[in-house]
């Protein structure tokens, strides 16, 4: 008689991609176990504390029983109209608040559910490389195939289209694009999302913009919406999240916006599948969404500072690295004596600095390293100090 059952993953699960940063995991705690002083610019997760007014909007909500009931899969309507407000005042764009905003927990949630919605085995998604991992992933959960569009520096980080088979376009269901770009910092111009739209339409393809970095930039260069450009609606739709904007990652709290028949289909999913945001988390986001711009002014200059910092002293270190244009992140060559990997690894282990391996984001990214200005400008200082003895 057996005593306890055979526990087997679900194909899906196991035929996932290697986790690339499995290795640099262990060799962190190991690091930390040791007791180095690790500066940690891994992490794409603020260290900056939610601005104080939301916390207290939120304190105030939770304690409203009309909230603790189970909230609208879609989000309030009060909520959605916050998201609609945000985007003229913001990007000059109309949305209908009932049919072309969705609430989502968090924009992760939506983006790797969007796939289940409109993907049958066999379609073709269109995936930057290196990218945010959920693309590929929600893809290859809908039974999807993964079609990798490199973003090379020498193309600005922008996907080739003209290298795309014919082929490969007529079979392709949905593309996901990023811009303020996680890895790489790249920003798109208008003539690309232009272009993005013509091919969307030839095609027939669902286009999902991932703009969850759009308020973080710098030398006051505003990136745009996806919703910005003419024809936009038409074709798809834009995530977005007040995780990155509002140093509310904790939260779980992001939306969708756009066209109204991709988000009816991705709430579709989610009616199925979730009940939607806690109400106070909504409260709380309205008051975030109706932020003075001079606290954003301050995040953004704080940012900046971080960034000057790590980029001016890389430079003077004679690493080739990307200036930002927006995220916080820096997107850096390794010597190339090294490889990604080892590169990291080296910097943990004679530097205990730590950053993040380009080829974890996908082969393209191979080459690279990312370091997130999630850290104070002394310990940056210090690092790019510990840095240059190293090298
Ligand atoms: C952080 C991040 C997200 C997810 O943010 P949420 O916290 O889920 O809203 C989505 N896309 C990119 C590129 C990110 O870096």
């Amino acid at each position: 008689m057996k005593t306890r059952i055979s526990v087997e993953l679900a194909s899906r699960l196991k035929h996932l991609p290697p986790y690339l940063f499995a290795s640099i995991d262990k060799m962190k705690q190991e690091a930390i176990d040791k007791g180095t002083d690790l500066i940690d610019l891994s992490i794409g997760d603020p260290d900056i504390p939610t601005p104080s007014h939301i916390v207290n909007a939120m304190k105030k909500a939770v304690e409203n029983p009309v909230h603790h009931r189970y909230p609208s899969y879609e989000g309030m309507l009060s909520f959605r109209e916050a998201v609609a407000k945000w985007y003229r005042k913001r990007f000059d764009a109309k949305l209908d608040p009932r049919t072309e905003v969705l609430s989502l927990i968090g924009s992760k949630e939506g983006i790797g559910h969007i796939p289940l919605a409109f993907v049958n085995p066999g379609d073709i998604v269109l995936i930057p490389s290196p990218g945010y991992p959920v693309y590929p992933i929600g893809t290859l959960f809908a039974g999807g195939k993964r079609y990798m569009m490199p973003l090379r520096e020498e193309n600005d980080f922008l996907p080739d289209f003209t290298v795309i088979p014919k082929k490969v376009f007529e079979k392709t269901k949905l593309i996901f694009i990023n811009y303020p770009n996680n890895p790489t910092s790249a920003i798109a111009p208008v003539k690309f999302y232009r272009e993005v739209i013509k091919i969307a339409l030839k095609y027939n393809i669902i286009v999902c913009h991932d703009a969850s970095y759009t308020e973080i930039y710098y030398d006051d260069r505003r990136p745009l919406s996806f919703m910005q450009i003419p024809g936009a609606k038409d074709v798809g739709i834009e995530f977005h999240s007040l995780s990155k904007t509002y140093n509310m990652t904790g939260w779980r709290i992001g939306f969708a916006v756009g066209n109204k028949e991709v988000l009816a289909g991705l709430g579709k999913i989610k009616t199925n599948l979730d009940s939607g945001v806690f109400q106070a988390i909504q409260e709380a986001a309205i008051v975030a969404l109706d932020t003075d711009d001079r606290i954003l002014s301050v995040i953004r200059k704080t940012y900046q500072e971080r960034r000057n910092t790590l980029y001016n002293g890389f430079k003077k270190l004679g690493i080739h690295l990307i200036k930002p244009k927006a995220t916080f992140y820096i997107w850096a060559k390794v010597p190339s004596i090294f490889d990604s990997s080892g590169f990291v690894a080296h910097l943990l282990e004679k530097a205990g600095v730590l950053g993040t391996p380009g080829n974890g984001f996908g082969e393209p990214g191979e080459g690279y390293v990312r370091f997130a200005l999630t850290a104070s400008v002394d310990r940056i200082k210090e690092a790019v100090e510990r840095i240059g003895k190293v090298l």
